[in-house]
This record gives C-alpha cells, structure tokens and sequence, in this order.
C-alpha cells in the first residue's frame, strides 16, 4: 500500500492516498454573510436593539452632531443600502434557523473530535455522529472528492470538524496508545491476588499429568459439575478457599516467546523433575528460562511412586544448575510428589502458596482490566476465541477490549468448566468471544471506553504492522524472506529450520545438507530434523526461534496449516532435496530474488456442472478445505493432475455474488476463458503475493 503522502489538488487521489487540500487559509472561501467568529467560537454579539424612528424635527433629545441609525440609513446611497440590507436579511434569517434548531428536538451538540494524522471519511463521519453522505458533502464544498474509504489527512480532516461546528483534538499517531495502560495503582488498593503458575521440565517428566492430578483437586469444579474444557489455563479453589491459577503453556519457548511480547504472567514456575531421570536437557532449558523470567522456583520431583524413584539424585544434580534446594541448605523449596498416585499434590500447593505469600502478590481489583492472551484460536462456530488472564481490575461482559491488533465487545466469558462468567478478576483466566480476530499469545489487552477508541488502536497497530512489514523490519517471525530482510539488516545471524521428513534418512540428509552451507556470518541452526507430518507444537517452536519449516515429502495436519497461517511461519514443502538446499543457501547467502508466492487458500470439489446461456458452463462445489475466493488463481485438478490454470472469475452462493466461501459450504463457480468442468473435478484456489526482496 502506498504512504500516505501529499497529493496535489489538482490529481484526483486514488483510494490508497491520503486526501490533502491544497494550503488554503482558514475562511478563505467563507461566506461573507456569516458572523465573524471570535476567538472562542462566539458569534459576533446581537446587535442594538432596533430604534424606534422618531417624528422628524419632534424630538427633544435630538442633538446636532450626533447620527442615529435612521440618521444613517438615510445618509447611505442606493447601492450600499441594499447590499446591507441583503446582509442584514441573511443574518436574519440564519439566526432565525438556528433558533428553531435550538427549539427543534435535534439541539447540535457541539463534540470533541479526536484527529489522528490520517483517517478515513466513514470514521470521521463515525466520530461526529454524522452520516458519511454529510462528510462527503462538505469535503465537496471543500474541493475534494472522496469516496467513504478514503483517508483524510489531519488538516482536511479538522476543516471539515470546524465545518460541521464541533471542536477538533488532533493527536498524533504514537499518542494513540498515550493513558491506555490504566494509571499505576496506589498502595490502599491493592488486595491479594492468587498466583500464577507455569509447570515446566524434560519430556515425559510428567507436566501434564502434574497439571490434570492439580487440576482434579480443585474443590469448586466438583460442585459445578461443568466439564473440564482445554482453555489452556485453569483456577483450583483449594479447602482453605486459596486459589492459584496454572498455565498450561505448550513449551519453553512458548513461554519465553509470551514474555517477548511483555506478558509477565507467570509468578511462579513449578519445576518437574522426575525422579527416576534426573536433571535431563530440558530440565536445563527450563531453569534458564525461569530464571530469566525472574520467576521462582519450585522443584516438583515427580514419579516418586516408581520403584527407581532417586529424589536424592535429582537435589544432588540440580546444585550444579544453581538451584539449592531447602534440604542442602538453600532457599528454593521441593516437593515430592507423583502425579500418578497422586500423592504429595497438596505439599506442592502449599508451597506454592507459602511463595506467593512471600511475593505479596496484589492487584487493584476494582479499575478497568488489563492482561494478557494466553492463547487464542479460530473456532469454527464461535468465531475468534481467546484465553486471557485478568491482571489487573475486572474484566465484565460487554466490556470492550483491545488485544494487540484486534479487538471487540466481550459477547461471552467463560470460566475453565465452559461456565458463562458475568465478570473475572485479578489472575482469572477465562475464554472470551467477541474479539475482530485471534490475537497471538502473550499480546497484552486492555478495556477501553469505547469501539472508536478502541478502533483508533487498533488501526493504528494494524498500519505500523504494515509498516514494518514492509520495511522489511517486521518483529514477527517465520517466512523466509522475513528472515531473509532481518539477515540483511543485519539483526538475525542465524537461519533456524525445522525439518521435518518422510524418513529419517531423508531428514539426516537435509540436516547435513543444510549444516555444510553454513557461512561465516551467518549461522545455520537445525531446531529439529525429525520424521512425520507437521504438527502444531512443530510451528510453535518453529514460531518461537524464528525458524523456516523445511517439510520433506510431509504435510501439514490441517490445525497446524491453520496456525502456521495465523502465526506467520513458512512452511516449505519439498520433494528433492538439492531444492531444500538451493533455498537455504539463497538465504544463507542473503539473497533471494524479489518474487511472487503462492499461497495455498482451499480445495473445491465439483459435484454438478451446469451450462447456463451467455455465462458457459458453471460448476457447483462444495467447498473441502480451506476457501475459495473471486479474483483468486485457480487450478482445476483431474486426478491429481493440472488441467487448466487460471483465474476464479464468479462466485456464487445461491443467486447471490460472494467474495468467498469457506468449507463445509456450498458454491457456484466459474472461470475466465475455460469451460471444460467436470463433475469430480478439484479445484485448487491460491493467492499469489509479492514478496519484496
Ligand atoms: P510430559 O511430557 O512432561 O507432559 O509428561 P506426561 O504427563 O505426558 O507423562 C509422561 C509419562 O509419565 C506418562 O506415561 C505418564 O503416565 C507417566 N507419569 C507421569 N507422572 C507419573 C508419576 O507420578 N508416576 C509414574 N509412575 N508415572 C508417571
Ligand atoms: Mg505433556
């Protein structure tokens, strides 16, 4: 998308450029019958009352000298009267106007309006309580044509506020997010809050089982009766009344990768250490990374059921990863526990509470709410789902929230049983319905007053997300080119893949392929060379370290495609593995032509072809995957093999003309310059884009 630039009157703007008048001086083209406006808004004041015309020569009070207003009416010539008369009518009569406006129900409220730098003709007309045909009107009056999408720069924008008559505030881009975190909190209103908790350590330890064998001891789920729902994060009411709050994050990197996007959430990290393994890789991994998430430890030494069990081991092995434990004389505390059994499991909660009573955690209960996403996820039926966690204040149905850069009116909440909720307090999590989209995990919200504030935000976001995307700068994470421009720019010495192989020889291969093309500026880390289809917790940890997913003669199952998508990780499918290695060295070497790639977008099938006059043969579909999309690039499949190329040129649900149709969902299609359909024919939709290089 083009910058929004200046544009000279005289070109008409295109919708991506931002509407500017030429300099005019404010009133220049005022009408001259209207009152001078004095500083303050105020209208020039009433003038004297009208004078009664004395008798001529009658009156006493007549002095030489002194003209009064018939005096001076009469000393006027012809041309001047009239031309005041005029004036004086037309004063008259828009005073009158606006009298019978003040009379009239409609009394004009004069309004605040907030400016960004830029903003559209149909948010302006929004934030003046106007109708877009209105703005339109008076932007005409001003010489500029503009259609309801288009962008206004802030100075065309305030001409047209005044013109309406309210006031403006002009506020810059970066002071859209100014006053939207909450004040701090004064001392008196903090009260206790319950701890969060993230359960980390080595694979198959036990965190899972840990989680379920906590999760079954909370006393408030029994008497509910709800069933336990995956929110991804859960509440245990405790006998004493005691709460605490855990995380079920999906991995390490998950977890560091939240606290990138400044969710601190966690308070304390629960360390599993099965007993009969010891301190393992993992284990390692985890203590690093709750360590630097300045997040106390709690060793929970698992399995000890298990005849093999060897506590003593795991408190001997973890001194050398700095974590003492109380028995050897040190501050962390450990319990052991065995999540199968489970026995030790309330030793474990006490002294997770026994911690957070030593970290005083509290929170203002009753402010507005601020916290983090926890995870969020298309739902099919529901629509963008989120999990948050509650930091501060309560968060109440209907309030409105921005995440990141999406946002919306919270429709529903619910708790961790699939319980509706009506409000959550500090360190709840609960699921919420409503949001535009799915934010990514660790995104922080906040409640804001209203949808054109929280719209502001979110456009605001939304077109520095653009922006830095195209600088080539983006934050985020996964494409190649992505990677690519974050190499040129020198901020990424590393190229992270993930690999993923029909057969483990295939994936050694592509492991040794890839190491040798490392150069001496930059790296080439392999996260994972593994075999089998692409799984969701493979794009997470590709997510996480900004890694390409190298996928060899493998797919993607659909939900980790899905969250591929979501989460901007490229995955590359392959077949020959000198291609795997031509890319990675193009991208070691830090140059990859600037190219258009496909995106995959869903699957058609066709079940009946009908040939309708003047329009050729049209095809009904039911849609298996994915989307399909009008002006999308089409491939039609017979038998798994390309028959025709082309573009998607109708689209249709029932009689109606649709921008695109999602799975499960029947259509209508057909396309430009080709009519060999057939019934059992696939359709294969895709979007090309430019990448830059
Ligand atoms: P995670 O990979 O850390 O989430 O580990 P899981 O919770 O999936 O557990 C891995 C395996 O260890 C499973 O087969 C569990 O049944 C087993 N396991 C977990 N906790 C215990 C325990 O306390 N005792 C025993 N004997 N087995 C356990
Ligand atoms: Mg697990």
């Amino acid at each position: 998308p083009a910058p929004a630039a200046a544009t000279p009157a005289a070109t008409p703007a295109t919708p991506t450029e931002t509407l500017r008048l030429r300099p005019t001086r404010p009133g220049e083209d005022e009408d001259e019958a209207r009152p001078v406006r004095r500083p303050g808004g105020t209208a020039a004041p009433p003038r004297k009352p009208p004078v009664v015309a004395p008798k001529k020569g009658l009156d006493p009070h007549r002095r030489p000298g002194r003209i009064d207003v018939q005096a001076a009416i009469e000393g006027e010539d012809e041309r001047t009267r009239s031309l005041a008369s005029v004036r004086r009518q037309r004063e008259r009569e828009r005073r009158q106007a606006e009298l019978e406006l003040l009379r009239s129900d409609q009394v004009k409220v004069v309004r605040d309006v907030i400016l960004p730098d830029t903003i559209t003709v149909q948010e302006l007309a929004n934030r003046m309580a106007a109708r877009a045909p209105e703005v339109i009107k008076a932007l005409m009056k001003l010489g500029v044509m503009a259609a309801i999408t288009q962008t206004l720069d802030a100075d065309t924008a305030e001409l047209v506020v005044q013109e309406f008559g309210h006031r403006v505030r002009r506020v810059s881009e970066s002071d859209v997010e100014l006053g939207l975190e909450g004040s701090a909190d004064a001392d008196a209103d903090l009260t206790p809050r319950p701890p969060v908790v993230t359960i980390m350590g080595h694979v198959d330890h036990g965190k899972t089982s840990l989680l379920d064998a906590l999760r079954a001891t909370d006393v408030a789920g029994g008497e509910a009766g709800g069933i336990t729902q995956h929110i991804g994060a859960y509440q245990v009411t405790l006998p004493s009344g005691a709460q605490i709050t855990f995380l079920d994050t999906p991995g390490h990197e998950a977890f560091t990768a939240m606290r990138a996007r400044g969710a601190g959430v966690t308070d304390i990290v629960v360390l599993v250490v099965a007993a009969d393994d010891g301190v393992m890789p993992q284990t390692i991994e985890a203590i690093r990374h709750a360590k630097a998430a300045n997040a106390p430890i709690i060793v929970a030494i698992n399995k000890s059921d298990k005849p093999d069990a060897n506590p003593a081991r795991v408190r001997q092995e973890l001194l050398s990863h700095e974590i003492v434990v109380e028995e050897m004389g040190g501050e962390t505390q450990d319990v052991e526990v065995s999540a199968l059994k489970k026995t030790g499991l309330d030793k474990l909660e006490e002294a997770i509470l026994l911690q957070a009573e030593i970290l005083d955690l509290k929170a203002n209960r009753t402010r507005t709410a601020e916290g983090s996403v926890i995870e969020s996820r298309l739902d099919r039926g529901r629509g963008p789902v989120a999990t948050v966690l509650v930091q501060k204040g309560t968060l109440r149905q209907g309030e409105i929230i921005v995440a990141g850069d999406q946002w919306g009116r919270v429709r529903a909440m619910l708790d961790d049983r699939g319980q509706p909720l009506k409000e959550a307090g500090p360190s709840t999590p609960v699921e919420i319905l409503g949001l535009s989209g799915a934010p990514p995990a660790g995104e922080p919200f906040v409640v804001v007053e209203n949808e054109s504030r929280a719209r502001e935000i979110t456009e605001f976001r939304e077109r520095k997300l653009r922006e830095k995307a195209a600088a080539g700068t983006a934050a985020a994470r996964g494409t190649l080119d992505q990677m690519l421009a974050r190499i040129a720019a020198g901020e990424q010495k590393e190229v992270a893949i993930l690999i993923k192989a029909d057969v483990q020889g295939s994936a050694e291969a592509i492991q040794a392929t890839v190491l040798k093309l490392e150069h001496e500026e930059v790296k080439v880390r392999v996260l994972l060379a593994g075999v089998g289809q692409i799984t969701e917790s493979d794009v997470q940890l590709a997510k996480a370290s900004h890694a390409v997913i190298v996928a060899f003669n493998v797919r993607a199952t659909s939900q980790a495609r899905e969250m591929a998508t979501r989460d901007g990780v490229d995955i590359r499918y392959y077949s020959i593995i000198y291609e795997v290695s031509d890319d990675i060295e193009k991208l070691v070497r830090g140059k990859v032509a600037p190219k258009a790639r496909e995106k995959f977008l869903g699957y058609a099938e066709i079940r009946k072809v009908f040939e309708i006059t003047k329009v050729g043969k049209v095809a009904g579909c039911m849609v298996t995957d994915g989307l399909v999309k009008r002006g999308a690039g089409v491939r039609l499949l017979r038998d798994n093999v390309v028959i025709h190329q082309g573009e998607l040129t109708q689209l249709k649900r029932f009689k109606d003309d649709v921008r695109e149709v999602a799975r499960g969902y029947e259509c209508g299609l057909s396309f430009a310059n080709f009519n060999d359909l057939r019934e059992g024919d696939v359709v294969e939709c895709y979007e090309t884009e430019l990448v830059p290089a």
